[in-house]
């Protein structure tokens, strides 16, 4: 039977799109799909030539600049409807927090998928704790305690973040009915992370495996990857982060604290990208993946404290367990041996790979089913009967994309959000048509099973959940 689209909203006034990279090319379509807009009030910015000859062949407006510090008011005041319309921003090297607060200033809807940085933020300094995450998050939970309320801006709306703060909910929810505990959802950031604490979740790794793969070997001297090969050199050269939990009892003899701030989360002096974690997904089973920084491991390890600093009562360790395309895998191999990122970039279309699932969920673990993997398991085949221009990865982002406007439309006046802040069930309910299969998955796996047993390892053999015995030595 062809799939239905239901219209969600009227949107009134110019929508902007900033950036027409992977992600900006599946967006546009769910948004010409689930809105009523005037299609001539549509407007995308980007600078290179490639999203230009994608955007005239489909008559769509645009702007071939490159937003910058000195640039971004001129360009979007001249293109946004004061009071209304929508900003999507979905490039790399543009201030999030910029943007959004020229967005908000106009009071004009507001969204994107991380909190980007200007150019130059990831690479030009030599002080770790700056390049962090932590302190990108920072800066806009200081923006909304000090603005707070007034027009909506999402922050942080993609697969992950984003969908995946919906999935530690329902996951949640399933646990408790599984274990005979009160499953109604809180109706507050407290009662959210009392729920958590009582059923004794220790931690959330954000667990993915992406399986997709094309017919051709990954050539030589090529980054290869399924979503902005940029954005993902960028996060793994920061260093490694997580959201540290009051059940550690080990501290990493190269992690560090935040002075200031909500005190979440710790990082180490190290690359995410070639930090290796034991972690989890339905389809390996057992899997290596690799501790690049998220905002989601900070964010969902703040939502989830009861108490305050660095000293709380409950707080869940938490961080993403990536486990890229096999491509991807090689490509960060090369990079880091070589010392020096390649200059060729290439992100893997719908049409060229042949076999593969993306498969990213919430393992919660801990508690007394050991250990639940909430996701969607999506593959480009799949992918391809549900939306155009993109593969699995993808959808999993701009179906978040789209439910997190979806939401801002009903919800004006919400102020800076985190999904971990919006209602769950209204996000899922818009994206899950586009997820392929959510699943939950308990594991008896632990990250002391299946070690390799002819070499003495640092590990606390007292407790499965500790992070000495999730890091990978
Ligand atoms: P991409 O590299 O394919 O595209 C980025 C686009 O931004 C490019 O077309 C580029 O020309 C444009 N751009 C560069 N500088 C710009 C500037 N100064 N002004 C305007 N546009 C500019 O990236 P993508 O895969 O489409 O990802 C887009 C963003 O979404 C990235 O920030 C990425 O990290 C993020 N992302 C988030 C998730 C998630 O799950 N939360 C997943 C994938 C990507």
């Amino acid at each position: 039977m062809p799939m239905t689209h239901p219209i969600h909203a009227r949107i009134d006034g110019a929508i902007v799109m900033i950036g027409f990279g992977s992600i900006g090319r599946g967006t546009l379509p769910l948004i010409e799909r689930h809105f009523h807009y005037d299609p001539a009030q549509l407007t995308v910015i980007d600078p290179s030539d490639r999203a230009s000859a994608h955007l005239d062949d489909r008559g769509i407006a645009h702007r071939q600049v490159a937003l910058t510090p000195d640039n971004y008011r001129e360009v979007l005041g001249e293109l946004l409807t004061p009071g209304r319309g929508f900003c999507v921003n979905l490039s790399v090297d543009t201030s999030s927090l910029d943007l959004m607060r020229y967005c908000r200033e106009l009071r004009v809807p507001y969204i994107d998928t991380v909190i980007e940085p200007w150019a130059g933020f990831y690479f030009d300094t030599d002080d770790n704790a700056a390049r962090t995450n932590y302190a990108l998050r920072q800066a806009v939970r200081d923006e909304k305690a000090w603005n707070p309320g007034g027009t909506t801006a999402v922050s942080c709306c993609g697969a992950n973040p984003g969908m995946v703060s919906w999935f530690v909910k329902a996951a949640l929810l399933r646990l408790a009915e599984d274990t005979g505990a009160d499953a109604t959802a809180p109706a507050s950031r407290e009662g959210w992370a009392r729920l958590m604490q009582s059923l004794d979740v220790k931690g959330v790794h954000i667990a993915e495996r992406d399986t997709q793969a094309r017919r051709l070997p990954r050539p030589r001297d090529v980054f290869v990857n399924t979503w902005s090969v940029e954005g993902f050199i960028a996060e793994g050269f920061q260093p490694a982060e997580l959201g540290w939990g009051t059940h550690e009892t080990w501290f990493p003899e190269n992690a560090r604290r935040h002075g200031s701030g909500c005190q979440s989360a710790i990082w180490l002096n190290r690359p995410g990208a070639i930090t290796r974690v034991h972690s989890w997904c339905p389809t390996p089973g057992p899997q290596f993946g690799y501790l690049v920084t998220h905002n989601e491991a900070i964010s969902i390890a703040d939502y989830y404290t009861v108490g305050e600093g660095p000293g709380p009562e409950f707080r869940p360790t938490c961080h993403y367990a990536y486990h890229p395309c096999d491509d991807a895998v090689l490509s960060l191999h090369e990079m880091f041996g070589a010392g020096v990122t390649q200059a060729d970039h290439h992100i893997l279309t719908e049409d060229e790979i042949v076999e593969g699932v993306d498969e990213l969920g919430v393992l919660l673990f801990g508690h007394a089913k050991n250990a639940l993997w909430y996701g969607s398991r999506l593959s480009n085949e799949e992918t391809k009967r549900l939306a155009p221009d993109q593969n699995a990865t993808g959808l999993q982002v701009t179906s978040a994309v789209l439910a997190g406007m979806v939401w801002a439309l009903e919800n004006p006046e919400a102020g800076i959000v985190e999904t971990d802040e919006m209602n769950h069930a209204r996000c899922l309910e818009i994206q899950t048509p586009y997820l392929g299969p959510v699943e939950a998955h308990y594991t008896d796996w632990t990250p002391l099973q299946d070690r390799w047993q002819h070499f003495p390892e640092d590990i606390d053999e007292s407790d499965p959940w500790q992070f000495r015995n999730v890091l990978a030595s």
